[in-house]
């Protein structure tokens, strides 16, 4: 559980990571902030970071990465740990991060039901819980589910992530056929109960971040597709969404992209929509749903006529991936959402079909499914860089990327 907290948030709201704080700073201000970005960045690496080595690393004296220390404990962000093993010298006190003393609110919504998770500054959870909605999710819902998780925990949380299924340009649902919404100001509906910074992000955007998570190489280019009740995709580019002109980059869900799905017809009301075709819900019947337990779905799976609405669906999938996959030429191609429980035979051909018919000139990158993995992760970086400039939290033992 969270430790006890001391002192409150507002410190670091009045400090140079504060909201507000840009325009205050003069050049200066920024690069001294610039610095305790990347002293931070240091010591939340997987390496024992001192005060000198520190310095070591940055190039500053050491009475600078003194200072910065000096003051990111004060803020609360670092502590002064045990003692660092003696490499000859005097030894130095080990500086790491005070991982329990902040968080990050990260709520998933889903058509029925929101997740709502505490993410302490590693990354681990430290507090999970679910509200279920049979009617279907309402704003409302969201708004009175995250303000209560907030004003529980309102020195601790510094900001807010808000996963959904749809168009959002960060603060406002513009679209979401899944939910039934249409331009709800969902970011100014959470800051009426609860004064942090909220960031509003799509579900496969979300999905894709939580990937980039484990980069641990600089400049990777990766294509998403997000499988579940709705179809979704998203491109990121060293560890960055492409967000497009609308935000709608990789709204791909109601394109037809032909093959033998083309006369499906979908809840759109169009024909052969990747999402009539290739969807969870079309593979699956109607009884699938995005809460669905794992065993549940495999059950569904095992139910007479899926396994050739799966090929089918893998066909439209590879199909829809070769456009995509020429149009971005990405590093590697990852499936995630609920598509992982379809298993290696899906994968195997979705793999088979984009081989097949390959257009010249097109690279074939590798296809895989998405690292099983805390989906909170992604949108907890994307709002903890937001409010420090740096993501900190990393996937369980894996280094990744900071
Ligand atoms: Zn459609």
């Amino acid at each position: 559980m969270l430790k006890a907290v001391e002192e409150p948030r507002t410190r670091l709201e009045n400090s140079v990571f504060g909201r507000g704080a840009d325009a205050l700073l003069d050049g200066k201000g920024k690069i001294r902030r610039d610095h305790l970005r990347r002293a931070l960045r240091l010591i939340a690496s997987a390496d024992p970071v001192t005060r000198a080595s520190l310095a070591r690393s940055t190039g500053l004296t050491t009475a600078t990465t003194s200072s910065l220390v000096n003051e990111l404990i004060a803020l609360g962000l670092v502590v002064s740990g045990e003692q660092a093993e003696s490499t000859g010298g005097k030894p130095g006190t080990r500086v790491e991060m005070n991982r329990a003393f902040y968080a990050v609110c990260v709520v998933i919504v889903r058509a029925q039901s929101i997740e709502t998770v505490l993410l302490d500054l590693s990354g681990a959870r430290v507090l999970t819980r679910d509200s279920v909605h049979p009617g279907g999710v309402t704003p409302a819902d969201v708004a009175a589910v995250t303000g209560e998780i907030v004003r529980e925990f309102r020195d601790r949380v510094l900001a807010v992530c808000l996963q959904s299924p749809g168009v959002t340009d960060g603060s406002v649902v513009r679209e979401s056929v899944l939910l039934g919404w249409k331009d709800v100001p969902l970011a100014e509906l959470i800051a009426a109960e609860a004064d942090v910074p909220v960031v509003i992000l799509n579900d496969a955007d979300g999905e894709a971040l939580t990937e980039a998570a484990f980069d641990d190489v600089d400049g990777v280019q990766r294509l998403v597709l997000r499988m579940g009740e709705g179809i979704g995709a998203a491109v990121t580019i060293d560890g960055r969404v492409l967000p497009g002109a609308t935000n709608r980059a990789g709204e791909i869900g109601h394109v037809a992209f032909g093959g033998r799905g083309a006369q499906i017809r979908c809840r759109c009301g169009g024909l052969g929509c990747i999402e009539a075709v290739a969807s969870l819900t079309a593979v699956l019947g109607p009884d699938f749903h995005d809460e669905l337990e794992p065993n549940a779905v495999r059950a569904l799976l095992a139910a007479e006529g899926a396994g050739e609405r799966m090929l089918l669906g893998a066909e439209a999938v590879a199909a829809a991936l070769r456009i995509l996959s020429g149009l971005t030429d990405p590093h590697e191609i990852v499936i995630a959402g609920r598509a992982p429980l379809l298993g290696e035979p899906f994968l195997a051909a979705v793999r088979a079909g984009f081989a097949t018919n390959r257009p010249k000139g097109t690279a074939s990158p590798p296809i895989r499914f998405a690292h099983d993995s805390d989906p909170a992760l992604g949108p907890g970086r994307l709002v903890l860089g937001r409010v420090l400039g740096v993501s900190l939290l990393r996937p369980a033992g894996n280094p990744g990327a900071l």
